[in-house]
């Protein structure tokens, strides 16, 4: 393969950057032409296209968002769509795609694997919710983004005695929560994959405040409910004075921690490898520290599960 292309799809995350500099670079340490394509399949449907040189991807590796941007298009989708895009990489001499992305970007690129140019998926999202591999890139920068700010309203929280109900992403799955909730020592949390007694919640809030906790917080993954929802139940139950802070995209943007940098690098390098080895349909990831890949088709069917010993000790440990 002489000349490849990237882009990134669906929700961005911190350390797409540093993914599509290790993409670029890589691949024209191998001799081989990059183009980088703007919007996503939307740009790609459009032949929204840009050379990339050594210097394109200078000065991002520590920026947050996308430099190529995002965008999420219907019309790719369809059949038409997807040979749209096929015909514009033709014309411009595209023989490989590297797709950063989440899962709906996944299936886009299997769609084009399908029809005849290979692709790659890298996962970048910050929901920690893809089969195949332990992270995603973004999901670390997302976690220290939600410890810093509930660390922040922890001081409010003692100084006067409050319950706090704290919202954060995560549509179908709880890893944000999970990880953020163990993190900041949270009374308890609620996630889609496992979903508690609310009496439980109640028995525990009522328990701490009887030994003198000064303040509790509960973190509640968006996919669970409202937390406004959640707040008004926990106040009605008890006689805690309960407020609520939905942390929302704050949680998607911010220089990338040093853990998403290295992962989005070797993915991305990882992922030129493939292409560059004439594979396509595939999917890069991390597993035990060392970098993998599977087919997209499997790895689609698939379903991240939580560490579930991980959501036990929060448990115990919250007692
Ligand atoms: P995130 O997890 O951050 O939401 P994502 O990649 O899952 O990221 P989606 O909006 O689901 O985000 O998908 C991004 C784009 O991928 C869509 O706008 C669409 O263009 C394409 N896509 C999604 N599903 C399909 C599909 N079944 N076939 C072809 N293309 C698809």
């Amino acid at each position: 393969m002489k000349k490849i292309g990237v882009l990134t799809s669906g929700g961005d995350a911190p350390g797409m950057n540093a993914a599509i500099r290790a993409t670029v670079r890589k691949a024209i340490y191998h001799e081989m032409e990059v183009i980088g394509v703007k919007n996503g399949y939307q740009g790609l449907m459009d032949g929204n296209f840009e050379e990339m040189h050594l210097g394109s991807v200078g000065d991002i590796i520590h920026r947050g968002g996308t430099i190529l941007f995002s965008a999420r298009s219907e019309k790719f989708k369809t059949d038409e769509g997807q040979l749209r895009a096929v015909e514009q990489m033709k014309k411009a001499g595209i023989e490989g795609l590297i797709v950063i992305g989440g899962d709906g970007s996944f299936k886009g690129a299997q769609k084009l694997t399908e029809k005849g140019v290979p692709c790659i998926g890298v996962p970048g999202t910050i929901d920690n919710d893809i089969a195949g591999t332990d992270f995603t890139i973004g999901f670390d920068t997302s976690l220290n983004t939600i410890i810093d700010a509930v660390d922040k309203v922890r001081d409010t929280a003692t100084s006067h005695e409050r319950t706090y109900v704290i919202e954060v992403m995560g549509r179908d799955a709880g890893d944000l929560a999970l990880w953020a909730g163990l993190s900041v020592g949270a009374e308890s949390i609620l996630i889609p994959e496992q979903k508690d007694e609310f009496s439980q919640i109640v028995d525990r809030l009522n328990r701490g405040h009887k030994r003198g906790k000064k303040h509790s917080i509960i973190l509640l993954a968006e996919g669970v409910g409202s937390g406004f929802d959640v707040g008004k139940k926990i106040e009605e139950a008890t006689d805690l004075e309960t407020r609520v802070t939905v942390l929302g995209h704050i949680q998607r943007g911010g220089s990338p921690t040093g853990q998403d940098r290295v992962l989005a690098s070797r993915l991305g390098a990882a992922a030129v490898e493939l292409l560059l080895n004439n594979k396509g349909g595939r999917m890069v990831g991390i597993r035990n520290n060392q970098i993998v890949d599977n087919d997209i088709n499997d790895i689609l069917k698939m379903k991240h599960h939580i560490n579930n010993e991980m959501f036990q000790l929060s448990k115990e440990l919250s007692i």
